[in-house]
């Protein structure tokens, strides 16, 4: 048993139910937003928008999201309050910094530039402890990426921040990795090296590979790998991202997957019309509309699908030891 932060405030980890472990509720670049806010329109019209996507949700039998935007993504909390006001669904929500390279100039000239911890920890640690921007939310988890590049200066700071932010707290941890560059090794080795519990971190964007030996080698590190995008047929076919969880699940690893969508209501990367022809299928629903359906034909058990919606996601929040 263990407490787990909401938007709403914390409930405890039985209550998570059925769990999508990285999805966005808004993606937003925002100061180009606030400077030609004409595709973002009407703040109402979006945040009901958002509600109903995430009321079609539990309409469904999901009772959590967890929304892995941070600074870097747009992320505004007292409008995913407004949101969390609109829905049952609980909303988890993240800290942390969406940087495949360089840092906001504003970490540059903070410590540990002038000695000291770094600021983002006491930043991160804050956002959990405290709350964020005045709102009763407090971030449940954190989140940090590395992509192509790997582990540049900026990226290893994020990494060793969240690292150590999770040592003070122990809030688990997920990343948005490359996955055919393999480079969820790369953040499990500093991770290690920070001392933090290989098992409380999700190693994300898994699914975007059908390598077997690399995700093998993640989970027998102890960490859940997110099969966390699907939809996103650009990067990998459905077909071959449910096989992939298949023949995990036959190999006896549903214990170490998670499943999501890493969709949003809205994001502002990509118009909305292209946005609908080049991946027509990644919305919040794809897994229970195509997905279940697909594995249970591959032999994947109710029991198995549940593991992987319900008792994982629960065991990823639920802390071991004292914090
Ligand atoms: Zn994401």
């Amino acid at each position: 048993m263990s407490t787990v932060q909401t938007v709403r405030g914390p409930i405890d980890s039985k209550e998570l139910g059925v769990t999508l472990m990285h999805e966005h509720i808004f993606v937003l670049s925002t100061e180009i937003m606030l400077n030609h806010p004409e595709e973002w329109g009407d703040e109402a019209r979006r945040i009901d928008d958002a509600a109903l996507r995430l009321n079609e949700l539990y309409a469904r039998g999901v009772r959590s999201v967890v929304d892995l935007t941070v600074i870097g993504l747009g992320r505004y909390i007292p409008r995913i309050a407004c949101v969390a006001e609109k829905t049952k669904l609980n909303i988890i929500v993240a800290t942390g910094i969406y940087t495949y390279n360089e840092l906001p100039f504003y970490f540059q000239f903070r410590r540990p530039a002038t000695g000291g911890t770094d600021v983002m920890v006491d930043m991160f640690v804050k956002e959990i402890r405290e709350g964020i921007a005045g709102t009763s939310a407090k971030a449940g988890i954190l989140k940090c990426c590395t992509d192509t590049l790997g582990l540049t200066p900026g990226v290893e700071r994020v990494l060793r921040a969240v690292a150590q932010a999770h040592r003070q707290t122990g809030v688990p941890i997920s990343t948005h990795t490359h996955a055919h560059s393999k480079r969820g090794l790369e953040q499990q080795r500093v991770f290690r090296e920070e001392g933090v519990d290989l098992s409380r971190v999700v190693i994300g964007h898994c699914g975007d590979t059908t390598d077997l030996d690399y995700l093998e080698e993640l989970m027998a590190a102890g960490s859940y790998i997110g099969m966390d995008r699907f939809g996103l047929e650009g990067i990998l076919s459905t077909e071959d991202r449910v096989n992939t969880v298949a023949r995990l699940c036959e190999r006896g690893r549903a214990d170490r997957m998670v499943l999501s969508h890493d969709a949003a209501c809205f994001m502002d990367w990509i118009p909305e019309q292209d946005l609908r022809r080049m991946a027509p299928r990644w919305n919040y629903m794809h897994i229970y509309n195509d997905v279940v359906p697909a594995l249970k034909s591959k032999g994947v058990t109710d029991e198995q699908i549940e593991t992987m919606l319900v008792h994982n996601p629960r065991k990823i929040f639920e802390r071991q030891g004292a914090y």
